[in-house]
């Protein structure tokens, strides 16, 4: 027999949260211009850019930089001042430099290419587990879990609950749950879900309680800023 692991739900929970996670989904997923390729430079292009940056700063700029560098080669071969440049005014200037690096890697570990596992993508400098995950499954459509702010945010709360914090101190339980709860063979549909679910829903300061779905399977519901709500979970009625 398989190890139990506490920390994850059991499969009931898992399916119920799914199922009302994507049927939200297919009513109110964002509509963003990484979502329309699988191209996966592109994908790590639109990753690299929202590290700590906001969506609609992004956007015009992952057009700009893509019109300029439209493959790997083409970024790989430009000089890393120029795509520090192109880079403005998105900040953390680090990233265009590894980005540059990153590219020029592809060129000559990979043929130009993006490797398509999660182990040669980490080999990378700059290229962490959470962008990894997302490479793996927004471009290759493998189920690899993700873990940024708001999957961490939306995880916590309904799982773990206010009063484990905010997750910082259980990154490994939290990616263990991010990967327990892919549905087989829809990372791709399921890891976008869960992030516009906590950007849009679930939101860091305003979580919209009073119309989510996920209330009755909810740890954090009803939503105190305080943390002071921490409900015990109701796993008879899941
Ligand atoms: S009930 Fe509130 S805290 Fe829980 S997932 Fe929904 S919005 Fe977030």
């Amino acid at each position: 027999m398989p190890p139990v692991n506490r920390h994850v739900p059991d499969p009931a929970i898992r399916r119920r949260f799914q199922r009302r996670l994507l049927r939200w989904y297919a009513r109110h997923q964002r509509d963003l211009p990484w979502r329309k390729t699988s191209d996966p430079y592109k994908i790590l292009v639109s990753e690299v850019m929202l590290q700590q940056t906001q969506v609609d700063r992004v956007i015009p700029k992952y057009h700009e930089f893509l019109r300029k560098y439209p493959t790997v080669e083409e970024l790989a071969g430009a000089s890393v001042s120029d795509v520090a440049a192109t880079w403005r005014p998105l900040g953390y200037n680090i990233r265009p430099v590894r980005l540059h690096a990153i590219a020029q890697q592809a060129v000559h570990r990979h043929d130009g290419k993006i490797p398509a596992s999660l182990e040669e993508l980490q080999a990378f400098k700059g290229i962490g587990r959470y962008t990894a995950g997302a490479v793996m499954s927004f471009a290759f459509r493998q189920d690899a879990p993700i873990l940024d702010t708001n999957v961490k945010r939306v995880l916590q709360r309904v799982f773990l609950g206010p009063r484990n914090g905010n997750g910082s101190k259980s990154p490994k339980r939290l990616w263990e749950l991010s990967a327990a709860l892919i549905p087989k063979g829809k990372a791709y549909d399921f890891n976008q879900a869960v992030m516009d679910f906590g950007a849009l829903l679930c939101t860091a300061r305003k979580p919209n309680c009073e119309v989510c779905p996920m209330q009755p399977l909810c740890r954090s519901y009803p939503w105190d800023k305080d943390n002071t709500s921490c409900r015990k979970p109701r796993r008879s009625s899941m």
